[in-house]
């Protein structure tokens, strides 16, 4: 099935129905759907590895390593997280944590304070409410303490096999400039992207503008002239492009 195009589910034949009616066609793709196809096509290409960069091995420590990743590198993250994840394996190890020691462990990460606050919050909820498992909806999720749409569709995505769009800097940063939303507001901007592709590709999508960020598509001097979606961008000939792009 090409990328955009959707199967729609057929239960009865034109003939079981005893009429002429004729079968229906999947609707055409737009001319945002062929393009972004052709970018998402080829920044896979470039990108065969992208995936979710922080180290994890079940949902809670995800879930956790995606509180602390806020407002600090995923790289950094890595580093902390391997000392941590031996010291605390479940949501009462965080919630009985001494006052102090779980601070300790994550200092690095930054705003350490008000990240173990969050941790302990959302294990405290965990517990309480979803039986110590992290609970695998939207909605649920959004009950927890530190975690916003973003830590959720990372979370859905990554864990529990449910396409998600997160929209972080760089996929903001690289979603406007390729021209496939004009908003700033990260909700808008999901909705804009769950728009064109469909809902298997959202997540991947995701991990490929943090890759992409991070390579070529950077804030302050993206390699334009490097990119293998240049043609197919309209930001190098904006007036900004023009300014910063290489
Ligand atoms: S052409 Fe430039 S602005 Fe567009 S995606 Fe590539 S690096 Fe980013």
């Amino acid at each position: 099935m090409s990328l955009g195009a959707r199967a729609i589910p057929c239960t009865k034949s034109a003939s079981d129905k005893g009429t002429h009616e004729m079968a229906k066609t999947p609707p055409a793709l737009t001319a945002a759907q062929t393009r972004a196809a052709e970018v998402f096509m080829r920044l896979v290409a470039r990108y065969p590895g992208a995936q979710c960069s922080l180290d994890h091995r079940d949902p809670l420590q995800l879930l956790v390593a995606t509180i602390l990743a806020a407002q600090c590198t995923d790289a950094r993250v890595n580093q902390v997280t391997p000392a941590l994840f031996r010291k605390y394996l479940t949501p009462e190890d965080y919630v009985r944590a001494p006052e102090g020691a779980l601070e300790e462990v994550i200092r690095r990460c930054g705003f350490y304070r008000m990240k173990a606050k969050n941790i302990r919050g959302a294990c405290a909820t965990i517990l309480e409410r979803f039986g110590g498992k992290v609970p695998q909806t939207m909605d649920e999720l959004l009950q927890l303490d530190g975690v916003g749409r973003k830590t959720a569709n990372v979370l859905l995505g990554a864990c529990f096999n449910t396409p998600g769009v997160v929209v972080d800097t760089h996929c903001m940063r690289i979603t406007r400039r390729l021209g496939f939303t004009k908003s700033k507001d990260p909700k808008k901007i999901e909705l804009d992207l769950m728009k064109i592709w469909p809902q298997e590709k959202w997540s991947l999508w995701s991990h490929l503008t943090v890759f992409h960020g991070r390579d070529l598509c950077t804030a302050r001097a993206p390699q334009c002239s490097q990119c293998p979606v240049r043609e197919l961008c309209p930001f190098p000939e904006t007036k900004e492009g023009k300014r910063i792009g290489k």
